[in-house]
């Protein structure tokens, strides 16, 4: 079986060079571990972080070793008890065709219930990030205004869905091409969308929320950020969930020039981490089944095929050329 592994510690933009196909052998299983065969796989954002040396919340990856991630694959040979093989199992340890897995980190999904990239997506990791910013971090309200960037991506699209469903009353999000807006607006109900390519989003921003927003979910940072704070109401909340603007960058960038506009609307600012939500995964799972069943929620997917395009899929997610969660099919 073939697998990706990091060939070099990439400066500034990561280029296919900084990547390695090879073939890999598969260990015999010890006592409670799984191997299994790699259906789909997750390329996300915070990979480019895991790339570099510098110390994060996710160990970075070895060089010369195997990337990993989210995958859900079916199992071929189990030494662990309540795994059978035919089970299919979420795990960390995608980017690879054929993995040996510790069973205390593998859990079986029902993907009769779900097609398997649903839950690297929508009813996993992604769907949660959303729901546990929206819900904790940013406090959404009834009524809320809600502006959201990197809007047409795979958190983004869950946070604008979801914020209609927990009783936002205007919607606006932000995304990198007309095609982006046009699927905000006509497939995922979003109230207003605009191009952050078409002019400053300052501007675009007061022109879709003339009353100003009450919560923005950050995915982006950057400019995105300021246009953010000079639109903030009183009592305003900034949920920073990512900041891809700026993740291959190789000096750090001057933050918003507006911040002191947080003291006279009392604004908060406040960073999370979706793995420390994971006590809200049951309570999400539930209320997220229901809104998929009717029709408030739906999950857009761009595929890529083939461990083969891997590599070229994960350098899309972070050109923009994913509508949606970005998953491999294996
Ligand atoms: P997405 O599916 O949103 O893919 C990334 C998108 O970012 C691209 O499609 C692209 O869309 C957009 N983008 C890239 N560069 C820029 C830029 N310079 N300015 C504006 N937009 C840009 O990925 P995810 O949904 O997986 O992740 C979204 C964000 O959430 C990331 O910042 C990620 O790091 C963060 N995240 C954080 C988590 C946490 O626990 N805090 C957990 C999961 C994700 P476009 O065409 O619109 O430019």
């Amino acid at each position: 079986p073939r697998e990706v592994r990091l060939a070099a510690r990439p400066v500034g933009w990561p280029t296919p060079d900084d990547f390695e196909l090879a073939t890999s052998d598969v260990p015999a299983l010890a006592d409670g571990q799984l191997r299994v065969r790699n259906a789909v796989m997750s390329v996300d954002p915070y990979m480019r972080g895991r790339m570099s040396a510098a110390k994060s919340y996710a160990a970075p990856f070895a060089v010369g070793e195997a990337m990993g991630g989210g995958a859900v694959g079916v199992v071929e040979e189990s030494r662990a008890d309540g795994f059978a093989v035919g089970d299919h199992v979420l795990h960390a340890l995608g980017w690879r065709e054929v993995a040996v897995v510790d069973a205390t980190s593998a859990r079986v999904v029902d993907v009769d219930r779900a097609p398997a990239s649903a839950y690297l997506g929508i009813l996993g990791m992604t769907g949660l990030t959303a729901y546990a910013g929206l819900t904790r971090i940013a406090s959404l309200k009834e009524g809320d205004v809600v502006f959201v960037s990197g809007a047409a991506g795979a958190v983004g699209g869950a946070v604008g869905q979801l914020a209609k469903a927990l009783g936002a009353s205007r919607v606006i999000g932000s995304a990198g091409s007309a095609e982006k807006v046009r699927h905000l607006v006509e497939d995922l109900g979003f109230d207003a969308a605009f191009s952050y390519k078409d002019g400053p989003v300052a501007k675009q921003l007061r022109e879709a929320a003339p009353d100003g927003i009450d919560v923005y979910f950050d995915n982006v940072g950057g400019e995105h950020l300021e246009a953010a704070v000079g639109s903030l109401n009183l009592g305003g909340r900034i949920a920073v969930c990512g900041m891809i603007s700026v993740y291959n960058d190789t000096e750090p960038t001057p933050g918003p020039r507006n911040l002191a506009r947080l003291i006279q609307t009392r604004g908060l600012i406040q960073g999370f981490l979706v793995g420390d939500h994971y006590d809200l995964a049951g309570e999400y799972a539930e209320r997220a089944a229901g809104w998929l069943a009717d029709g408030t929620l739906t999950s857009r997917e761009t595929f890529a095929d083939g461990i083969e395009h891997a590599v070229d899929a994960f350098l899309g997610v972070l050109k923009g050329e994913n509508t949606g969660k970005m998953v491999v099919r294996l």
